[in-house]
């Protein structure tokens, strides 16, 4: 708790938003009716709520209730903000920013929400979920390009170099969180486990993000 009480003092100083919603997170799976991995290697097993209740929470859960269109986009966009742990003034934001770059805005949108800091380091196995790989940003653990990196929502860019920093390399914490989270990184990523560093080589691809989404009906959304 404290911790927590020192990164909201650390975001009000910089005038930024605390990204974190602390309800049953399970339960933002079962309303977007697929797995968002937000609790890491539980996600994994058959503790999984999403096997077990795969249907959305609440009273009126089980009810087949068809969707408007508007209902449908709403459902989308919700879907990619919480997959991505962020908040709506801060998603809204991104597309802001996603349609004034050049090219398609929903492409453009999911490759902002790829280059998250946060999400880099997930994707990089350093972390077991996005919700702890902010965490983990926050409380210092990592280096971008050689320098101290505590920012979740700072946007990295092709050819930067993140590591872990040294201290953080030799806590057996660390090194065990790091080892059972190997894996094959998408491929704009490069990784080294073994020296607690990545590399950003490319832009993201849609086709290595985990779920499936629609970017489109997200930009009709916000058309409306
Ligand atoms: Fe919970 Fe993870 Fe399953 Fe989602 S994927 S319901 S967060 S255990």
């Amino acid at each position: 708790m404290v911790a927590d009480r020192q990164n909201v003092e650390e975001y009000r100083k910089r005038g930024e938003k605390m990204a974190r919603y602390t309800g049953p997170v399970c339960r933002m799976c079962r309303r977007e009716g697929l797995k968002l991995y937000l609790k890491g290697d539980r996600c994994y097993t058959d503790k999984c709520s999403i096997g077990r209740r795969n249907y959305a929470p609440g009273q009126h859960g089980q009810n087949n209730k068809k969707l408007t269109n508007y209902g449908i986009q709403l459902r989308e966009k919700q879907k990619v903000r919480r997959y991505y742990g962020v908040l709506e003034s801060q998603f809204l934001g991104y597309f802001k920013k996603a349609d004034k770059m050049s090219g398609k805005t929903g492409d453009n949108l999911l490759k902002l929400l790829e280059l998250r800091f946060d999400n880099v380091i997930y994707r990089l196995g350093f972390a077991s979920s996005r919700p702890e790989a902010r965490q983990l940003v926050l409380h210092g653990h990592f280096t971008v390009n050689g320098k101290n990196a505590d920012i979740p929502s700072m946007i990295l860019k092709a050819g930067d170099e993140i590591k872990v920093r040294e201290k953080s390399q030799n806590s057996v914490k660390f090194k065990d969180l790091v080892e059972a989270h190997k894996k094959t990184a998408p491929q704009w990523l490069q990784v080294d486990p073994d020296n607690f560093t990545g590399r950003i080589i490319a832009d993201p691809a849609k086709e290595d993000i985990e779920i499936p989404i629609e970017e489109h009906l997200i930009v009709e959304l916000y058309s409306r």
